[in-house]
């Protein structure tokens, strides 16, 4: 099975363009879901998680209090290394569960990712496939979805890998500064040449 991977910045048009191949019938995992899956409550890990930082770290319910969980790991490097120890083997175990569904007819599978690049999880893909707009129209984009002030999505964008330094390690860039249908087309496109490269 092949895995391409299809990456972008926040607002950048990731699920968009994963739900379009999707419409194609190409299977695609995103990582964050993943990475939310294998924390939910009856998961090994977030028995770990507990075991570590004491049960204070879980909400009533017994799930994962995220925001306390980011408060620690930012406060202390020394967890931040413990607990990414802990999840990064996970979550690429159950990435490379799910990159190879039963009974699927297609020669590939996307692999959705904002850490593709920054991660070791380009490993896992042949290719890497960069959803690209100008930052102006992921910021006005990204407000929009998640109404999120300016300055916050500026802070997101910062923290993450710059624009050009995306671009040089993409393989393919899909244009996302247009109208759907156009970008379907390349989809489309993009589509029948990874069925004929890798049929
Ligand atoms: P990401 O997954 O990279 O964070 P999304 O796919 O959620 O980005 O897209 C961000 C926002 O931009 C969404 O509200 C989406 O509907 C919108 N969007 C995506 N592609 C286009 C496009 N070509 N034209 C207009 N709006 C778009």
């Amino acid at each position: 099975m092949v895995v391409i991977g299809l990456t972008g910045g926040i607002g950048s048009g990731k699920s968009t363009v994963a739900r379009q191949f999707g419409s194609l019938g190409v299977h695609w995992v995103d990582a964050d879901d993943v990475a939310r899956e294998v924390v939910e409550p009856g998961m090994p890990a977030l028995a770990t998680i507990a075991d570590h930082f004491g049960e204070g770290i879980l909400t009533e319910g017994g799930a994962l209090n995220r925001a306390g969980l980011r408060q620690i790991v930012f406060e202390q490097p020394e967890q931040r290394a413990w607990l990414e120890g802990l999840l990064h083997p996970v979550i690429r175990d159950e990435l490379v569960r799910q990159l190879h569904p039963d009974n699927y007819a297609l020669p590939y599978v996307l692999l959705v990712s904002p850490l593709l690049l920054e991660t070791d999880q380009h490993q896992l893909a042949e290719r890497a496939i960069v959803v690209d707009v100008p930052v102006e129209v992921q910021l006005s984009r990204t407000m929009a979805r998640d109404t999120n002030s300016r300055e916050q999505v500026e802070r997101i964008i910062s923290a993450q890998m710059p624009r050009e330094q995306r671009l040089a390690k993409a393989d393919v860039v899909i244009d996302n500064n247009q109208p759907s249908n156009r970008v379907l087309a390349e989809v489309r496109a993009l589509h029948e040449a990874f069925m004929v490269d890798f049929g």
